[in-house]
């Protein structure tokens, strides 16, 4: 087999060995059934089993109780971008978002074809470096929306924003769900795409209370509207087979670790290194502000473009893959997702430590 090589990109990412292993063991034959995962029908008991231990294991883990529904979508994050508003804003309301990076702005653009939209809070005067502190909402807004860890920019927001009484939270969790606990009670609704933290591109979860579920317009496409899906077990039509299953295998990778306050340490110790090694550096500079850093999205930069782009591509020689930041930001990013290894980290610093030696 090939050599595998550290990768950090920031989704689709590196997934546990493990799960690879299982997953790749289960192509031919899903147990002893004799039809691979990818072959048998989304009717049969062999993936009934897989789909139900996929929820179970979302429940167990971030103890979501029947006053929820766990939701198996496609469309991406993007997709939920308009069924969030399509399903919770009418016409003469209002919805208050935080806008904290590129996300946040494209989930406000599809709102604003439902309804009002009032920015909360914004970081965008500087380049979304940071977490607003304060928000400022609206009377009565629908739902409050945030987007918990900005993938492009490297921020995360450490805990729930406090919304007004009663109002909705919203939460785009696409790039650190099910990396750290979640207080779910907090949430009305939460989603995200699972190709980070969670398993393959094609699969978005969204754990939605009931009431939310219940209260939605019905005259929006039947795709559109999350009662299809909460009223079929996330199986009106064909489901992204594979992808559920790579997601439930995630899932008890998750468990063996010790569940999410475990995964959570091991996220924290692998970010803090990182951080600290930026922190003392001669040449490289974290882009984030301190109290607004993420653990998932470490993005940095040399201070020079013409040598971030050298660093990169040493980088890769040295078969670390990745880096190169999003255009929007320039520099680096290094994703740490849950699967990413804490010895990927060691590799990394030591690239940049011999880079800042050649490169004074
Ligand atoms: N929200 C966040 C925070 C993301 O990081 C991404 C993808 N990188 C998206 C939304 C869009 O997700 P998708 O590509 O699954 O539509």
């Amino acid at each position: 087999m090939t050599e595998r090589i550290y990768n950090f990109a920031a989704g689709p990412a590196c997934l546990p060995i493990e799960v690879l292993e299982e997953a790749r063991d289960n192509l031919l034959s899903l147990g002893k059934t004799g039809i691979g995962i990818l072959e048998h029908s989304h009717r049969s008991k062999a993936y009934m089993a897989v789909h139900e231990e996929a929820e179970a294991l979302c429940r167990e883990l971030a103890g979501i109780s029947e006053d929820y529904q766990v939701l198996f979508l496609q469309g991406g994050a993007s997709l939920q971008f308009s069924m969030v508003p399509m399903n919770l804003l009418a016409r003469d309301q209002t919805a208050d978002y935080l806008v904290t990076g590129a996300w946040s702005q494209k989930a406000l653009a599809e709102a604003r074809r439902c309804g009002n939209v009032h920015i909360a809070c914004s970081s965008e005067d500087r380049n979304f470096c940071y977490i607003p502190k304060t928000c400022t909402f609206s009377s009565r807004p629908a739902y409050v929306h945030f987007t918990s860890n900005n993938t492009i920019f490297g921020t995360e927001f450490t805990r729930e924003p406090d919304v007004p009484a009663g109002a909705p939270l919203v939460c785009d969790a696409s790039s650190d769900l099910f990396s750290r606990p979640l207080p779910i009670s907090r949430y009305a609704l939460i989603y995200g795409g699972a190709q980070k933290n969670l398993g393959p591109s094609g699969v978005t979860l969204v754990v939605i209370r009931n009431d939310l579920v219940e209260g939605g317009p019905k005259d929006l496409g039947t795709m559109l509207q999350y009662r299809t899906y909460a009223g079929e077990h996330s199986l009106y039509n064909t489901p992204p087979t594979f992808g559920i299953y790579v997601i439930g295998l995630v899932l008890k990778w998750i468990k063996k670790q010790g569940g999410l306050a475990a995964v959570e340490k091991v996220n924290r110790q692998k970010a803090d290194k990182l951080y600290s090694y930026l922190d003392q550096s001669r040449r490289f500079r974290p882009t984030a502000d301190r109290d607004s850093r993420s653990l998932m999205n470490v993005t940095f930069v040399t201070q020079d473009a013409a040598l971030d782009e050298k660093f990169v591509a040493r980088a890769k020689q040295a078969g670390l893959d990745g880096l190169k930041g999003h255009r929007s930001v320039g520099g680096m990013r290094a994703s740490l997702y849950n699967a990413f290894p804490p010895a990927g980290v060691d590799a990394l610093i030591q690239a940049m430590r011999e880079f800042e030696r050649e490169n004074g």
